[in-house]
């Protein structure tokens, strides 16, 4: 296939009522060049003349660019030379101009003369700015011009950049475009060079492609991972959530995620906090911004200001240089607060100011600067007593729980404790073979457990065993010491026990932990005095009942 033989009617692939169209197997969709027009013009306002035609031009060349790299394999050309060649060809099928070439490419270039020149007619781009602007003094087809660059730089392995000598947008009769090598463009066009960032755009490009590689390419093996630990479906996150208690936080999460106020997470040590908190930055419409956390109870006390607020040159000792603070740093973004009950009285107030009226000053300087951060704090003290106490300011903590997320402890919601721990095995590393699961008694054995130290207690508790089994499941004897020794509560198949021996062990420990009162422990157990009497007696931990002598 040349070039001249694409057909639209071939090209383009869709179904009568729409839906998903697709032009030569790639998806494209039919835009409106009125509104791409009224874009432009949003663009122009907003960024100006300079900044709109450097943003269209890198857009037109990321097309241009796309469009020889997926067609170069899409469509059977007869040789590479007729894919090279058909840039233009194609961007007339785009329906974005009527193409003439004037001279096709050739390599190398006589001297002076260009690399390729070609005629455009009915250009999209120009007669959008002139409806929108009005005729220009300069060329104005910068997306078309960025499209032909691209297109030509890809499919020649070489920096080819293309202006317009004539066009339409400054009252000629057609548009006119030259490519020539980026160093063959002479003096005069030094400073528009400058739109296409020096040929920083390719590695720009590949950078994003590599990175978009990596990115599949760890969800997949993350699916891959879940889908093996049967949990496929979960929730996007990654946090599981099989618990009631827990969807009901991430739901919770995710609607503040959407108002961009303060937010107060809370629960113990462990189960999560800062996971939470990036959910709400990832949710937000901060995403793309920076998510900086800082554990304020880690920072020893006269180094927080100048972590948080930054500080300036000679301030203090130590401070060699301008130095800008985590909430500069967050700019646009969300600044993670841990452990905010343990930020000392005097720099509560400077985080209240700084909240208040959202600005900040550096240490060592007069001049406040404008923050613009969203601030998610949390704890696991028990902040309403630290304001009760005096501990905590309370217009601090009011400001900082306009919205309140509790997580529970990981014993509040033991539906977790399994899918949680069969995330983290498959998400282990390790050499050769790894356990694929538990044994039922070491299953018991996790499910019995109070995790004190919660979801963190949990992963190392795994990380752990995994490091040391060398079976097919972990095993009870592969778990940490005190997992080990704690009593999973209730039945257990290693030692079956008649129900009668249940009782009366748990009714002599009732009396016991209540010091032998027997109408208390009654009460406790929600029996009558006398029944309780007549099973003490059973026991034999009542002496017998005295006969009357007769
Ligand atoms: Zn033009």
């Amino acid at each position: 296939m040349r070039a001249q033989d694409l057909d639209l009617r071939e090209l383009l692939d869709f179904a009568p009522r729409g839906g998903v169209i697709r032009f030569a197997g790639q998806r494209a969709v039919v835009f409106d060049v009125v509104a791409l027009g009224l874009l432009r013009g949003e663009l122009i306002a907003t960024v100006g003349v300079e900044g709109a035609r450097g943003v269209l031009t890198r857009f037109g060349y990321a097309h241009g660019w796309r469009t020889a790299e997926t067609m170069k394999d899409e469509l059977p050309w007869d040789s590479e030379r007729d894919w090279r060649v058909a840039g233009g060809r194609l961007h007339q099928l785009y329906g974005h101009l009527v193409f003439e070439p004037v001279k096709g490419s050739t390599e190398p270039p006589p001297p002076g003369a260009p690399f390729a020149e070609a005629v455009w007619r009915e250009s999209y781009e120009a007669e959008q700015h002139l409806l929108l602007a009005g005729r220009s003094d300069e060329p104005v087809c910068w997306t078309l011009a960025g499209f032909a660059s691209g297109y030509l730089s890809y499919a020649n392995g070489r920096e080819l950049v293309c202006f317009e000598t004539r066009c339409r947008g400054r009252g000629d009769a057609v548009c006119r475009i030259e490519a020539r090598a980026k160093e063959d463009w002479g003096e005069e066009r030094r400073a528009a060079l400058g739109y296409y960032q020096k040929g920083c755009l390719n590695a720009a490009l590949e950078r994003v492609t590599s990175a978009l590689k990596r990115t599949e390419r760890k969800l997949r093996t993350r699916r891959e991972e879940l889908q093996r630990a049967g949990l496929d479906g979960e929730d996007p996150s990654g946090i599981v959530a099989k618990s009631e208690a827990m969807r009901r936080v991430l739901d919770l999460a995710r609607r503040v995620a959407a108002v961009d106020s303060t937010a107060l997470i809370t629960g113990e040590s462990g189960v999560g906090k800062e996971r939470l908190a990036r959910l709400i930055h990832d949710e937000s419409a901060r995403a793309a911004r920076p998510f900086v956390a800082i554990n304020c109870g880690a920072v020893p006390e006269n180094l927080l200001e100048s972590e948080l607020f930054g500080h300036a040159r000679g301030s203090f000792t130590g401070a060699l240089g301008d130095r800008a603070g985590l909430f500069e740093a967050a700019s646009g973004g969300t600044l993670f607060l841990d452990e905010v009950g343990d930020v000392p009285a005097p720099m509560q107030v400077k985080l209240l100011r700084a909240l208040q009226e959202r600005e900040v000053r550096r240490v060592g300087e007069n001049k406040s600067r404008k923050i613009d951060v969203r601030v998610v704090a949390a704890t696991n003290r028990e902040l309403a007593a630290d304001v009760a106490a005096g501990r905590f300011r309370r217009d601090l903590y009011y400001r900082l729980r306009v919205i309140e997320l509790r997580i529970p402890a990981l014993r509040e919601r033991r539906d977790d404790i399994l899918p949680l721990a069969r995330v983290i095995l498959a998400g282990c590393p390790k050499d050769g073979k790894r356990p694929t699961g538990f044994t039922p008694r070491a299953t018991q054995q996790l499910l019995g457990y109070d995790w004190p130290g919660n979801v963190r207690e949990l992963q190392n508790a795994i990380e752990r065993a995994v490091a040391l089994a060398d079976g097919t499941r972990l095993d009870v004897d592969d778990l940490p010491e005190e997992l080990r020794a704690s009593q999973p509560p209730g039945y257990t198949s290693a030692a079956p026990r008649s129900l009668e021996d249940v009782e009366r062990e748990y009714i002599l420990s009732a009396l016991r932990s209540n010091h032998g009162n027997r109408t208390k422990t009654a009460a406790e157990l929600q029996i009558g005095p006398a029944t309780l009497f007549r099973k003490l007696r059973q026991y034999g931990a009542m002496p017998p009942r005295k006969r009357k002598r007769a």
